[in-house]
């Protein structure tokens, strides 16, 4: 492997990062790197959260009440340290994760500049939605108090990011970048599959809240190495809220930790999804080859390691739809192997493929073998009746593999769209011939999805205002909420009415 960067060879010491300390116990584990060294990390106990926690809880009161100004000017310093070690990042996560050197170099892009978006979005002070109701104290028959309504930040947050996006959706990644926005201390609980990336993201914000001049409980990262630091976190009565991305089986264990606490408290889980395209007919005659090298091209990108991937394309049987399904196959057949991001998601794989391939009325389409820790493209068919009696066919296959559900009618195509469970997104291929059907899928696809697509496709998930990464379980264990995008400081902030409170004893909102 060679890296454009000099000098870039990070050595992680595999410490916990705790109130401005880097700790260790005695127990250690050894990373899995898809290429290089694996090192050794101390592994995470409760003891190490309980430290953790209350640094955060004792960093709340200054942090909880600093200034947009000092805020952003702590998100923007953050995104200074990140990329004052951009090539070591690079080379640490290419090491661990697999993925190719454009890749993380991209994904570092994106994870600074959410970092600084949220600085601009809180200096707006557009989020903070103040609400002003002035007293009638002459109002009858009863005068009305002064009211007003701000937002407020909740408390200390944990984190839990996801194997597939080691930056932008991990240690400073998306959760973390919306929780300070909002003036929450976080608690990361590091990835087992990146976590030397994890320690040197660390590093940067360490350094970030030394130049800040912040409480150093502001930040801790606490390595796992068991599941035991993650369910202590989530138990943690200092614990208000959790952003979590990652698998279903993962979220819903951590999910239901939370309802069951003495204190439930909000589980943000970003989870898996199947994001099914429906490729309408005159789409399909018209453009039927082209839409077939899009999907292959989105659904083996990454390996199919996206949440967004798209799993599942919805046809009717038709000439347009055989001749979508050989072109699949072709663009598929000449994807090479790609390396996965652990051993346990390769093996994930090829459980889930043959899972679909052994389900009844499923016919395989392109099949494939792979290697140690790498995949191939699978693809299969099955009929839209054999899909509504077989729920199983609709879960998560993490990695490149697609489903075609072939239809008899637009009817079926309906009835396939209402089975769905809650998807992060659902797209339509169409054309203008295609706009009756269109019309009547789309009021069923808003039920089921955070984001619904024209004619694109879903990997490549935009970070801007309007951008909804969320979408009702198991997309997401919480509806109302988005992972990205300037929505996202919302999960992290309570709404607080102040009825006839002194301005001089208000909160600042500057
Ligand atoms: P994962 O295996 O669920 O791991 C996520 C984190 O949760 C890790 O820190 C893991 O700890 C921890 N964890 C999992 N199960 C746990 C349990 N029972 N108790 C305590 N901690 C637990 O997910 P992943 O493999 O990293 O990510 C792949 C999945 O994420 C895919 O399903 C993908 O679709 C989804 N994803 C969703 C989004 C989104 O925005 N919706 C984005 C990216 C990925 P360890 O490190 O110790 O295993």
């Amino acid at each position: 492997m060679t890296l454009t960067g000099k000098g870039t060879s990070f050595k992680p010491h595999g410490k916990h990062l705790i109130a401005g300390e880097w700790v260790a116990g005695e127990a250690m584990f050894l990373s899995e790197p898809a290429h290089g060294e694996a090192h050794s990390f101390s592994v995470g106990t409760p003891e190490h959260i309980e430290s953790a926690c209350v640094a955060a809880e004792e960093a709340f009161w200054t942090f909880g009440y600093s200034s947009r100004v000092e805020r952003a000017a702590f998100l923007n310093a953050i995104a200074d340290e990140i990329e004052k070690r951009a090539n070591e990042i690079t080379e640490i996560g290419t090491r661990e994760t697999g993925l190719p050197e454009g890749r993380l170099q991209g994904e570092r892009g994106r994870t600074t500049g959410q970092l600084r978006m949220f600085a601009e979005h809180i200096l707006k002070g557009d989020y903070l939605d103040q609400r002003h109701d002035v007293a009638l104290p002459d109002r009858q028959p009863m005068p009305r108090p002064d009211m007003k309504m701000i937002q407020r930040p909740i408390g200390p947050v944990a984190v839990f990011g996801a194997s597939n996006f080691p930056l932008a959706f991990s240690t400073a990644g998306g959760d973390t970048a919306a929780a300070f926005a909002a003036g929450c201390p976080v608690v990361v609980k590091g990835h087992g599959a990146h976590p030397g990336t994890g320690e040197i993201i660390a590093e940067a914000i360490h350094a970030a809240i030394k130049s800040c001049d912040l409480h150093p409980g502001t930040f801790s990262l606490v390595q796992g190495g068991t599941l035991e630091a993650g369910q202590a976190l989530v138990q943690h009565p200092l614990i208000k809220a959790v952003g979590f991305t990652g698998s279903l089986a993962g979220g819903r264990a951590l999910f239901d930790l939370c309802a069951q606490r003495p204190e439930p408290i909000p589980f943000f889980g970003e989870l898996g999804s199947v994001n099914p395209m429906f490729l309408l007919p005159m789409a399909l005659s018209t453009r039927g080859e082209a839409l077939a090298k899009g999907w292959a091209g989105s659904l083996t990108m990454g390996a199919g390691q996206f949440c967004t991937n798209p799993g599942i394309a919805v046809v009717i049987d038709s000439d347009g739809a055989d001749s979508f399904i050989s072109e699949s196959v072709s663009a598929l057949n000449g994807v090479d192997a790609q390396t996965m991001l652990t051993d346990g998601i390769a093996v994930a794989y090829e459980k889930g493929r043959d899972r679909v391939a052994g389900s009844s009325e499923v016919q395989t389409l392109l099949s494939t073998a792979s290697a140690k820790r790498s995949a191939k493209p699978n693809l299969y068919a099955t009929t839209g009746k054999a899909w509504l009696a077989n729920t199983e066919l609709g879960e998560e296959v993490f990695g490149p593999l697609g489903l075609v559900v072939r239809v008899a009618d637009e009817d079926e195509m309906i009835a396939v769209a209402k089975s769905l469970e809650g998807q992060l997104t659902c797209t339509l291929h169409l054309d203008d011939a295609d706009a009756d059907l269109g019309r009547c899928l789309m009021p069923i696809l808003e039920r089921k999805a955070g984001r619904i697509l024209a004619n694109n496709f879903p990997t490549g998930v935009e970070v801007c205002d309007t951008m909804v990464h969320g979408g009702p379980y198991p997309a997401s264990t919480n509806f109302g909420a988005t992972s990205v995008g300037t929505m996202a400081i919302r999960r992290f902030l309570r709404p607080v009415c102040f009825q006839n409170i002194p301005n001089a004893l208000m909160p600042s909102t500057t």
